[in-house]
């Protein structure tokens, strides 16, 4: 019976009473944009850049550099892509990009650090990617990853306002959450890392399989924190979006709309499930959900809680 739902279910989303919810695909590769580009996916929430220079030991050019992301934007042309800049380190190693032997890599030079360490790296990266934006139709969103400071948001927005594209940030380290009114009038848009939000909101490590009663995004301090973000970007009238892999779970799907989310952006074969699943509640349920979830006593009742409220699974 769902997955006859699933099967049936063609875009946009909307809840079951006609509320929009923008569901975007991630991906990392033009080969990935364009099985993207043939599901209900209004656009790219999360285009991971890094992934396209995994095995590279030099610097490519701007005009290699171009090149990638063009293929990723003419998949989507007059559609919304937010380019991730590289978020090299940790568990993404670029080896152009990436301090060797860090002690503790998940809490070392990653993600915008690497690039503010060679500050020519992110520079050329921007230029790559305004050049390709020019050279295709695409609506290109510059969104920059490990945000931790306000310089860092007041910096990255200058250099990515000064060639003329949007600049939002990831919120994915709690300082950035904590202070998110802050950081709202820095930037254009933000979204969420869940994955990286969750791992360094509960110290526990994203890849290990003997801690994923903590690494869940359902831990209702995460859940706090992601409301607490949703409802700043309500108040500055600014995008928030979802891009870690909770907005690919139905359930919270739901949570996260009743939280006040615009965006949703996930792997592009989870979109049938979550559009379908929206158009199941109304976003009243959803808002009583979301308003539900963040008092639970454990990650297991806050699902729990979510489930019967909302009856999607
Ligand atoms: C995240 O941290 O949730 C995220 C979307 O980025 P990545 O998984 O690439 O670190
Ligand atoms: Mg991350």
């Amino acid at each position: 019976k769902r997955r006859e739902k699933i099967d049936a279910w063609t875009g946009p989303a909307h809840t079951k009473d006609g509320h929009h919810v923008q569901l975007l695909a991630n991906v990392q590769d033009g080969e990935a944009a364009k099985r993207a580009a043939a599901t209900a996916a209004e656009g790219v929430g999360l285009f991971r850049t890094e992934l396209c220079f995994l095995g590279t030991q030099q610097e490519p050019s701007i005009d290699t550099q171009a090149e990638e992301y063009g293929q990723v934007l003419a998949a989507f042309e007059g559609k919304k892509v937010v380019v991730r800049t590289l978020d090299s380190g940790s568990d993404k190693p670029v080896p152009f990009a990436t301090l060797k032997d860090e002690p503790n890599p998940s809490l070392g030079v990653r993600g915008i650090r690497t690039q503010m360490i060679n500050p020519y790296l992110f520079g050329h990266q921007l230029d790559a990617i305004k050049q390709a934006a020019d050279a295709t139709n695409a609506d290109a969103w510059v969104m920059c990853p490990m945000i931790s400071t306000l310089p860092e948001a007041r910096e990255v927005t200058q250099q990515i306002h000064a060639r003329g594209l949007r600049a939002g940030i990831m919120v994915e380290v709690p300082s950035t959450a904590l202070l998110i009114d802050q950081f709202m009038e820095e930037v254009d848009f933000v979204s969420i890392g869940t994955n990286d939000l969750t791992q360094y909101v509960m110290a526990a490590d994203r890849l290990s399989a003997e801690l994923a009663s903590f690494t869940t995004p359902w831990q209702p301090a995460v859940l706090a924190l992601m409301a607490k973000v949703a409802k700043s970007g309500e108040h500055f009238d600014k995008p928030v979006g979802v891009c870690g892999e909770a907005a690919a779970d139905p359930l919270l799907a739901c949570v996260l709309v009743g939280m006040g989310m615009n965006s949703l952006s996930m792997a592009s074969g989870a979109i049938a499930a979550v559009g379908a699943a929206l158009a199941e509640v109304t976003l009243e349920e959803c808002q009583a959900a979301a308003r539900a979830v963040v008092s639970a006593f454990d990650a297991e009742q806050a699902r729990n809680t979510a489930k019967a409220i909302l009856g999607v699974s």
